[in-house]
């Protein structure tokens, strides 16, 4: 039967509704491109207001399964996803395309520091930040100042939840760190050589409501971003420099100046001139990476610079004495040491030492391997140093993966 057929879209999102809203840009909300830092309880809600909204596309990055524990707070996950052990990226996006399927949501699975190429976060409007702990922010920061843009930052426990939003120039997430905070994140992320056993994050007692309160304040301040840059729209109060401090259990909320930019700080450095290679593909060998490198920077020795990972060939157990070849970027050890039930084993009784590479050169003796393969996501920027000079390329061959 004719009515049994699905309806052909002649409708546009939000047509008739949102275009009432005096600040709102239908055409800057459907260009918007958002990065979304964790599908969980945040992350849910984010996306889901986002999705509402019509934001063209969104990128949700989540290394996570989906547990029965998380469907308390999470509106778009079901109980079969639980016992599908389905990835919560791969979920928020398929939900989210359900309820707007005039939009486009890309899943990653992955780390957010070494699995998402630096080309997304030079592609995006603003980052939310969906976290929940002090290291993911720490590097999440960086990352954002890095490529000059404003990331909101949301916190939930129990009844109360903040939300802050950090703007290069104005306030660094670095920068607020007391100085004990900050020795925490070093003990965790500096040593660089041993491996330890990775302690979970402690589970912190959340409400539904404020996690949909707080992704709410989140979502609001990122269209606010989205549309401020024309100058119109400068009645808008943001949250940049301040943080917004919710407290459910006496209906409080207040705002305070947060804001903190110091001299110096090592997270302030931008990449602002960057090449884009449309040549360059993450799926390359190194060999001829960096053969086309030393032609197109006009070079006689090059090293690439592995930032946010490295790349691993062995490890060294002390007791008992092994060598144990393994061959991924560092990213990746602690789930092939899981994996591995000799090395699983192990890992609960010795120190395992890394044999390393941090830098790649013209020695490096895997050059057969892809750029992937030694832990350099899609699309990523690859910082090259010649003979000659510093150089950001990216792999713009890898673009339309992503935009
Ligand atoms: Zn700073």
């Amino acid at each position: 039967m004719i009515l049994a057929m699905k309806q052909e879209r002649s409708y546009e999102w939000g047509e008739g509704v949102f275009t009432l809203l005096s600040w709102f840009k239908k055409d800057k909300v459907k260009n918007a491109r958002v990065l979304v830092a964790g599908g969980g309880a945040l992350g849910n809600e984010v996306v889901k207001d986002l999705a509402l909204f019509g934001v063209g596309h969104i990128y949700v990055v989540d290394f996570d399964q989906i547990e029965l524990s998380n469907l308390t707070r999470s509106v778009l996950f079901r109980e079969e996803d639980a016992y599908n052990h389905s990835y919560k990226a791969e979920i928020v996006a398929k939900r989210a395309m359900e309820i707007n399927p005039q939009i486009k949501v890309t899943p990653i699975v992955g780390n957010l520091f070494s699995e998402v190429g630096f080309g997304i976060y030079r592609a995006v409007d603003v980052v939310i930040g969906c976290l929940d702990s002090r290291i993911a922010r720490y590097l999440l920061n960086r990352l954002c100042m890095r490529a000059g843009k404003s990331w909101i930052d949301g916190s939930i426990e129990n009844l109360t939840g903040a939300v802050k939003v950090y703007t290069p120039g104005i306030n660094c997430y670095e920068c607020g760190l007391s100085r004990e905070e900050f020795n925490i994140i070093m003990l965790r992320t500096g040593c660089a050589d041993v491996v330890r056993a990775q302690t979970s994050a402690g589970r912190v007692a959340t409400t539904p409501i404020s996690a949909s309160i707080i992704g709410a304040m989140q979502v609001q301040e990122a269209m606010k971003i989205i549309h401020i840059d024309d100058g119109e729209n400068a009645q808008f109060k943001t949250l940049q420099g301040k943080m917004l401090r919710y407290e459910g259990m006496t209906n409080s909320m207040n705002i305070y100046r947060y804001s903190s930019w110091k001299k110096n700080c090592p997270a302030h450095e931008r990449w602002d001139q960057i090449i884009e290679a449309k040549d360059l593909s993450a799926s390359m060998v190194l060999e001829d990476v960096m053969a086309y490198l030393k032609s197109f920077l006009n070079a006689q020795a090059l090293e690439i610079n592995m930032r946010n990972n490295k790349f691993i060939d062995k490890i060294v157990s002390d007791k008992p004495e092994k060598e144990y070849e393994v061959m991924i970027p560092e990213s990746k050890l602690d789930d092939y040491i899981n994996s591995d039930t000799e090395l699983r084993k192990l890992s609960y009784r010795t120190l395992f030492h890394k044999s390393f590479y941090e830098v790649i050169d013209d020695d490096f003796p895997y050059k057969h391997l892809t750029l992937q393969q030694i832990g350099i996501p899609k699309f990523d920027v690859l910082e090259v140093v010649t003979d000659k000079g510093l150089y950001h390329v990216e792999l713009t061959g890898d673009s339309e993966l992503y935009l």
